[in-house]
This record gives C-alpha cells, structure tokens and sequence, in this order.
C-alpha cells in the first residue's frame, strides 16, 4: 500500500471503475464518481510490474469491500475466479511472478493505450451504456490472457 501512485496507476484506476460503471465488483453498491469511495484493487500486488496494469488483475471494489478482501486472501481468491474465471487468474497469478523491467517505449505504449481505451469507455458511457465493460492493454503486455465466458484462451 506504500507504492507511490504514478500516472499510469491514476489511469488505470479510471478505466477499472468505468469499466463497472461504479459499481463495486464485491456488494454490486453504486458509487458514481465517489472516488473516495471506490478504489481499483489489485488481486496481486502493485509491487508485480508484469501484472501492475493488467486488466483482469484489478477490481473496483468500495472502501468497505476493499477493506474485507485484503484481509481475506482466500476470499478474495474465489472472487476473483467468479468474476475473471479460475484459468483467467491462475494465469494472472503465474504473470505476476514473473520479474520484468519496461522499458521507456514501453510505458509509453502502455500509457497511450490506456488513454485510448479510457475515451472509448467514457464515450459509451456518455452515450447511456451501463452495462460492464472491458478493456484491454497492449496485447505484448496481456500476454495473451484474453477474458472469454470466464475462462482464458
Ligand atoms: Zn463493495
């Protein structure tokens, strides 16, 4: 928790709680723009670089939720299987354990990626989408782990 927050975590947290439409993954409570109250969690830490920015690592969960998952690890384990699927985070888990050091292009294909996908979340929503959306990163850095009904490919 004491990973100072750049500007890629600062994107990356909009696009995960647009991506729900402030909706809390956990309670399903809505939280429109209350970002006090609505946090982008990460199943594995922020320490991990492989999976830092990684679309099915996070989670929006509300400060309540956030709290309780943290605390429970195997809780949030089998949440984190209902929401993304149990390959989808196995894979997740695997990635983060793999060290990477980004390179500069690369942050900044990962930056400009990230502000591409957030303008066309808030454009849906600007045109009345409320559903759950997705998002993606550039595929060098999903590593393939692409979100099909629950399951990885
Ligand atoms: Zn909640």
């Amino acid at each position: 928790m004491s990973l100072k927050r750049d500007k890629w975590d600062a994107v990356f947290s909009q696009l995960v709680r647009e991506r729900t439409n402030w909706t809390c993954d956990y309670c399903g409570r809505f939280f429109h723009h209350e970002k006090q109250k609505l946090h982008c969690s990460h199943f594995k830490s922020r320490r991990h670089k492989s999976t830092r920015y990684h679309p099915y690592n996070a989670f929006a969960h509300c400060v309540g939720c956030h709290r309780k998952l943290e605390e429970d690890p195997h809780e949030f384990t089998m949440h984190a299987n209902i929401i993304y699927g149990e390959m989808t985070i196995d894979r997740v888990a695997r990635l983060a354990s793999i060290p990477v050091r980004l390179k500069p292009w690369q942050m900044d294909d990962i930056y400009q990626h990230m502000k591409t996908e957030l303008e066309r979340l808030q454009e849906l929503r600007a045109g009345g989408v409320t559903c759950r959306l997705g998002f993606t990163l550039p595929e060098w850095y999903q590593d393939g782990i692409t979100y099909r009904m629950g399951e990885a490919t």
